[in-house]
């Protein structure tokens, strides 16, 4: 059994060489910019909204149950994004440009892969860019449901405006899970970082990689570990620009 600081060596090691590298990231990704954790033990805005699970709130059962207090919520959490990506992101950002990483899979919201310069990011549960009416199924300006009291109404027939996000009870967007998967199944060297791999579809998405250069990046031991050929614990922020760089 290899120690942390040679087991961070020769993940790093195996970065260097490769370039066809895959990163998959969950929350804890966006936690270490600030973006709270929807999940999060508190649930301080479940409590706010009345104590239901956080995952009704991003359900397409309180969208059609409550239209205002669902709107009122995603505006709040597209106040949330407007945070900075942090290093995790840049590094990122910078491996793609050297032509080493083919492709970013994540499962937050927040555009800040993007914003960090990521151009190749898979966004399994959709954005928080991108609107459109879930009667009529228009595209509809982000402005107009930013600025909107309430509900946003579509211009073409009065449907609710929603963000192009996957709630709960809803399938994926199988286009954009079809080319993640396809990413991660080419890949030599797949990176997974700030996701405790046991909630659908995280812990699939491991299963596509066939490599034996999986590397795990997260604050504590998960259920997946024993995948792991390289399992570094830390803060992902921290631990994946110093992989890289
Ligand atoms: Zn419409």
């Amino acid at each position: 059994m290899l120690g942390q600081k040679s087991l961070f060596e020769k993940a790093k090691e195996i970065i260097k060489l490769s370039d066809n590298i895959v990163f998959f990231g969950g929350a804890g990704v966006s936690t270490a910019s600030g973006v709270p954790d929807f999940r999060s033990e508190n649930g301080i805005y479940s409590q706010k909204r009345g104590g239901r699970s956080p995952e009704y709130y991003l359900s397409h059962d309180y969208y059609l149950d409550d239209p205002k207090g669902f709107s009122e919520l995603i505006r709040e959490m597209y106040g949330w994004s407007a945070v900075k990506p942090n290093e995790a992101h840049y590094a990122l950002a910078k491996l793609e440009k050297e032509g080493k990483l083919k492709a970013v899979v994540t499962q937050n919201i927040d555009g800040l892969h993007q914003k960090a310069g990521s151009k190749a990011v898979y966004e399994i549960h959709g954005n928080l860019e991108d609107y459109y009416c879930g009667n009529c199924h228009v595209n509809a300006p982000k402005e107009d449901f930013l600025n909107a009291d309430g509900v946003c109404r579509c211009k073409h027939c009065g449907g609710v405006v929603r963000p192009d996000v996957v709630l709960y009870g809803e399938g994926l967007n199988m286009d954009t899970y079809y080319k993640a998967i396809d990413a991660i199944q080419n890949a030599d060297v797949f990176i997974v970082g700030g996701s405790s791999l046991v909630v659908y579809p995280a812990a699939g998405l491991l299963n596509y990689y066939h490599g034996k250069k999986l590397i795990l990046i997260n604050r504590e031991e998960t259920l997946a570990d024993y995948k792991a050929n390289y399992s570094i614990y830390g803060d992902i922020s921290e631990i994946l620009p110093a992989l890289i760089y």
